[in-house]
């Protein structure tokens, strides 16, 4: 049960329930398009003239397209499904190597992606992001908001940067300084947020119903984004999550983001994994990437799957950390190792078994995230798109 807050309580306005049955309606839509008017009313139980004139309103915003159905004698049904024609959000992923630039529609479909080098100068990146989202909204009709995934801490009600640990940038106004460029609304997020917000609404249909999990983001160090009751925590100055700093053990093959040889991320991220790599490889295997290590292991060489299963062993052990802590019914792991989850699955479940056994409960759900290679694209998308969804059609 939720606890009233009493600061924020505020006379319910004539029009809430107004707004609730227009996203109840909307959301319907975007679970079991395509869907008539008809059927909308018969499972939420609304008056088929108050699903008519939200329908009506939606069309209006250009969220929804009504189109012909297949006729079963007499005359075919209309049918809703979410607005497919056209771009809706801007995503921005910032990360420490490249930066992609990408449109989507309403329901996440990317339509155009561009990336380039992140430069290590904040000013340089910020002019390179300012750019390219001027140039997809003069091409590009319909675009409503911009979102960001940094890879550091943020504010993400005012979408000031904090702190970027990979090219010590503080205290970055970005949101502010990109919705004066381009004039648009701008949200900004840590990078395993927005991904966990991604996988809370384009995710895989268990994963969606699920309101508690933890989203496990694992590159060159290691994010967490923790969902409670279907909705993103961020915590006190958004720094909650910041698992990827917990204590594992002591030398590990790689030092995490801030120096130890202690943590999660120096244990279980993919720097780590190539560490481990070029140990068991006996030879340079200096310019691997990890997808490029993937690959090989998947290919079925002995090395390169080894150095994966070590890997996973450690990712496991955090991962039975984290249940402790939070018990959330499910976690998900993404990043570039997704694709590698046939390989390694078991030996990260096993992990989390064998450092489970003093908590006494039932195993979470422990699965790969169906976003596809980059989570974090989906995740800044979100940002703009889940708005859309959770909060007053409002535009
Ligand atoms: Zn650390």
């Amino acid at each position: 049960m939720r606890q009233i807050d009493l600061k924020k309580a505020s006379v319910a306005r004539l029009d809430t329930i107004r707004t609730i049955n227009r996203q109840i309606v909307l959301n319907y839509i975007r679970e079991r398009a395509p869907i008539s008017r008809a059927e909308i009313s018969y499972e939420t139980a609304l008056q088929r003239s108050t699903v008519s004139l939200i329908v009506d309103e939606l069309k209006t915003r250009g969220l929804v397209d009504e189109l012909d159905g297949e006729s079963t004698g007499g005359r075919p049904p209309l049918l809703l499904r979410l607005r497919t024609a056209g771009s809706m959000a801007i995503g921005v992923d910032l990360g420490t190597t490249n930066t992609v630039v990408a449109t989507s529609d309403l329901a996440g479909r990317l339509l155009h992606q561009q990336s380039f080098a992140t430069s290590a100068n904040a000013k340089k990146t910020l002019q390179n992001i300012i750019d390219a989202s001027r140039e997809l909204i003069k091409k590009e009709k319909g675009i409503e908001g911009i979102g960001i995934s940094v890879p550091g801490l943020v504010d993400h009600e005012s979408g000031r940067v904090h702190f970027i640990p990979h090219f010590k940038w503080h205290d970055w106004t970005l949101a502010e300084e990109v919705r004066k460029a381009t004039g648009l609304p701008v949200r900004v997020d840590n990078d395993a947020n927005a991904a966990s917000l991604a996988e809370l609404w384009f995710g895989r249909p268990e994963i969606r119903e699920t309101r508690d999990f933890i989203f496990v983001l694992v590159e060159t160090g290691i994010g967490t984004g923790i969902v409670f009751d279907g909705q993103v925590y961020h915590g006190e100055s958004g720094a909650a999550g910041e698992f990827g700093h917990m204590t594992i053990g002591t030398g590990a093959p790689v030092a995490c983001a801030v120096g130890t040889r202690e943590c999660w991320e120096a244990f279980a991220s993919e720097r780590a994994a190539l560490a481990r790599y070029s140990a068991l490889a006996g030879r340079p295997t200096s310019g691997v990437s990890f997808a490029q290590l993937v690959d090989r292991a998947l290919a079925g060489e002995q090395a390169a799957h080894e150095a994966l299963l070590e890997t996973a062993h450690y990712l496991g052990v955090g991962i039975a950390n984290v249940l402790k802590g939070l018990s959330p019914s499910a976690v998900i792991v993404g990043g570039g190792i997704a694709r590698a989850w046939p390989l390694i699955s078991d030996r990260v479940k096993s992990a989390v078994e064998a450092n489970s056994v003093c908590r006494g409960l039932p195993p979470a759900r422990i699965v790969a995230s169906t976003l596809g290679q980059n989570p974090r694209i989906m995740g800044a998308l979100s940002l703009v798109l889940a708005g859309k969804f959770a909060s007053p059609v409002t535009s």
